[in-house]
């Protein structure tokens, strides 16, 4: 912790979060080190398979109804304060649940989508995810009140998909302006981040002086590759992660704990 605060002092840091920023705000991280095994759907499943999509869309109208309730942390707080501060230039992250924005954070790139927008895949017209609710509600009546009880305590990803089991009935949405498939926003295995996104998240790690990861075990190349920048244009990197990370080869300083702990701390030291 020393370490890293002697790194970072006095530079202006660019931080790249994921899952494991949001997992003290109740969205399970399913590849930490203490996660469950869990299969990630797929681009491909979602495009060729229509019954895939129909149990998708099922789930996450379960799931997305519980993603009102989740609330930022003392990490997703901590990186607000050096914002507000002038010691963070922004945040590229890798969740989808809008925490950052929510507790504050201003410039933030959500390399992965959002969770409340949904895209056409023919039109590509976007819609707000609260907009579709209400259309899969009217066409799914009862629906909602069905699942309750299967729903009571189980766990949502940070998808918003939701573990229940009947959804064989389940009604999808068309697009309303074309009838094409509609897809939640997000960037999923198999698909490709769209390349202005990538651009501006690589911009925002040159416009800082150092990186700071939190929370990701950067176990895809979307993430991976802000590190190596980062540690090509010899810029301190510093990671905050339980368990090991890909990135850990680059790492100035490697703090294996919490982030949401850890963070809090270096806004107070910094
Ligand atoms: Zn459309």
């Amino acid at each position: 912790m020393d370490d890293a605060v002697r790194v970072l002092a006095g530079l202006r840091i660019t931080a790249l979060t994921g899952a494991g920023v949001s997992t003290d705000s109740g969205i399970p991280d399913y590849r930490g080190p203490d996660s469950p095994p869990r299969n990630p759907m797929t681009y491909q499943q979602f495009v060729q398979d229509e019954a895939f999509r129909r149990h998708y869309w099922a789930r996450n109208h379960v799931g997305w109804q519980h993603m009102h309730r989740t609330h930022p942390n003392a990490g997703h707080r901590a990186l607000v304060r050096l914002e507000e501060r002038g010691l963070l230039a922004g945040i590229v992250t890798q969740n989808v649940d809008l925490l950052h924005e929510d507790a504050g954070s201003r410039n933030v790139i959500d390399l992965h989508g959002r969770y409340d927008r949904v895209v056409c895949l023919q039109c590509r017209r976007v819609v707000s995810r609260e907009h579709l609710a209400e259309r899969l509600t009217a066409l799914n009546p009862g629906f909602l009140e069905s699942v309750a009880n299967d729903v009571a305590d189980i766990e949502i990803a940070p998808d918003a998909d939701a573990v229940i089991e009947a959804t064989s009935h389940f009604r999808p949405a068309p697009c309303e302006f074309c009838g094409g498939v509609l897809k939640p926003e997000i960037v999923y295995f198999g698909e490709n981040v769209p390349r202005a996104r990538v651009e501006a998240a690589f911009a925002l790690v040159d416009d800082g002086d150092a990186l700071l990861v939190a929370g990701s075990s950067l176990t895809v190349m979307s993430g991976l590759r802000f590190v190596r920048h980062a540690a090509r244009a010899g810029k301190p990197v510093v990671i905050v992660n339980r368990g090991i990370t890909r990135g850990d080869v680059h790492a100035t300083v490697k703090v294996d704990a919490g982030t949401s702990e850890v963070l809090a701390q270096l806004a107070d030291l910094l």
